[in-house]
């Protein structure tokens, strides 16, 4: 309750914005292990009222041409994007945003919508948390590495060292670590897992076009969801022109915004930012955590802050980005 009163008395900062990214929204209580990223309903819901009442909720577009046009958007302007595509966003987010009529963007990874195919990271969290197995070995570099997987804990360390060792690789590289985490489980349990999470599953296409005709701001999150750098320049013109092609068979027009996957310093370059230029995209969005300046904002490179499972968190995070 103190940081929702300290909302109400924040500065006009002329110029700054923030945009939040969210994961998954759920209608029903968070596996605290293997959905620990996603916010429930009734949080979501508080989070929303919260940004009516203390901020500016903007849609990406208005932003965007503030920034080009060097005009400061109104005080306090908060941008709301979902990355990932989730079937979430479409049977629980759209009707939340829709009550609240508040703009929103959402980013899709165009080949899991058209393959139905779900992220190696939301596997790797099922597997590593519910699957069967209580020690997983891989082999990296010609070396062997095991884990421990009895506890929680230990649990959430190979998941950490697991993704971190395979986020930011050329694509064949990771393909090969990744399998080595499937060959230890059969397909059968994958599915089994797959299907009792089935918030982890993408949007379908008639569902991304629901989104469309509802006025929801629907971007590229690349084709197939793998960090653009560290990859062959024929491979990233392939994610980003092969997503732009895919959408545009499947759902028409989509707009000019793309978002990276992962996000992070080592999923973009110089190249893959001309690349987005040339391709005509106005704005690329990043998950370095930080607030937009509009003044002096690459539209290339936009900060975003991500929100986790707490209200309370990104409340603060916020409210630290508009005092100073
Ligand atoms: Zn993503």
């Amino acid at each position: 309750m103190e940081l929702t009163r300290a909302h109400n008395s924040l500065p006009d900062i002329a110029h700054r914005a923030a945009i939040l990214c969210l994961h998954g929204v759920i209608a029903h209580s968070r596996d605290p292990e293997v959905e620990s990223e996603a916010m429930e309903i009734h949080h979501f819901r508080r989070l929303l009222k919260l940004l009516r009442r203390s901020f500016n909720v903007i849609g990406l577009a208005e932003l965007v041409a503030a920034i080009r046009e060097r005009r400061s958007p109104p005080p306090r302007s908060v941008v709301i994007t979902f990355d990932d595509g989730y079937v979430t966003h479409h049977s629980v987010v759209a009707g939340e945003m829709a009550a609240m009529r508040m703009p929103w963007s959402a980013f899709v990874p165009a080949m899991l919508i058209e393959t139905g195919g779900r992220q190696w990271t939301d596997d790797l969290y099922l597997l590593i948390h519910r699957g069967s197995q209580r020690q997983i070995g891989f082999c990296w570099d010609n070396l062997m590495v095991r884990f421990d997987l009895h506890t929680p804990q230990q649990r959430q360390d190979a998941v950490f060292r697991i993704r971190e060792a395979c986020r930011y690789l050329p694509e064949p590289v990771r393909v090969r670590r990744l399998q080595e985490l499937y060959d230890q489980y059969s397909l059968d349990e994958l599915q089994t897992l797959r299907a009792r999470y089935a918030d982890f599953g993408p949007m379908t296409w008639a569902q991304v076009k629901d989104l469309i005709a509802a006025g929801v701001d629907v971007g590229s999150h690349g084709l197939s969801h793998i960090a653009l750098a560290p990859q062959d320049p024929d491979l990233v013109l392939h994610e980003v022109a092969g997503a732009r092609e895919l959408l545009m068979q499947r759902v028409g027009a989509h707009s000019p915004h793309f978002s990276y996957p992962y996000g992070r310093e080592a999923s973009m370059s110089p190249v893959t930012e001309q690349l987005l230029l040339e391709m005509g995209y106005h704005c690329a969005l990043t998950l370095e955590q930080n607030a937009v300046y509009c003044q002096n904002q690459n539209l290339m490179r936009l900060p975003r802050l991500i929100v986790g499972p707490s209200v309370g968190r990104i409340l603060f995070v916020l409210w630290q980005r508009f005092i100073r």
